[in-house]
């Protein structure tokens, strides 16, 4: 065992999306609907008949998963599992996940959402879904909000031992400047003898 996860691609599909819905959205509060729109068309477009379906009406519904998701990881990044999963729990029960076996370019494959459903249900039952299966595998702390001083993004992490800290590249080196950058002043401040 090598520590790395090892998931269907349908399951980690779910956790992806959780994590581009609150990265795009969860604070989008302001903007316009036709934005929102596009932004979700992105996200859901690993599913093509999700954004054929999609409606402006379904903004407020995603909107509101986003947060409820993005409170998930924050739990989490508080190390409180509990809260975290009383979380999912919350949204599963609203919206059951109903898995199923569907026929796909000639091979059957397992879905986890309810069959013809809108699209805000569907798509909570797949996210819930997809992170409370990462929770209740111990794979929590996989499920990483980044720690760069005003970033917030959220991320999958699937580094060894699950110890990544930052969102990307960028924000990592935006830390390590800083903490280089208050090092050195601190050198220069020292008093003189
Ligand atoms: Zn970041």
């Amino acid at each position: 065992m090598t520590g790395q996860v090892d998931l269907d691609g349908y399951a980690d599909a779910g956790v992806l999306a959780a994590v581009e819905l609150v990265n795009a959205l969860a604070t989008a509060e302001s903007t316009p609907k036709a934005e929102l729109l596009d932004t979700l068309r992105g996200v859901l477009a690993v599913d093509p008949p999700s954004v054929a379906r999609l409606r402006p009406g379904d903004a407020p519904g995603f909107l509101a998963l986003a947060r409820a998701l993005r409170r998930v990881f924050l739990d989490l990044h508080d190390d409180d599992v509990d809260a975290a999963a009383s979380g999912l729990n919350g949204l599963l029960a609203k919206h059951p996940a109903h898995p199923h076996l569907a026929k796909e370019d000639g091979r059957w494959r397992l879905h986890h959402h309810p069959t013809d459903v809108a699209v805000v249900p569907m798509w909570t039952a797949i996210c819930a879904e997809a992170l409370a299966r990462m929770l209740g595998a111990g794979h929590g702390d996989r499920l990483g909000t980044c720690e760069a001083p005003g970033c917030g993004r959220v991320f999958f992490d699937v580094s060894k031992n699950a110890s990544r800290r930052f969102c990307s590249t960028t924000c990592q080196n935006r830390v390590k400047a800083a903490a280089f950058r208050l090092r050195r002043s601190r050198r220069t401040r020292k008093p003189r003898r």
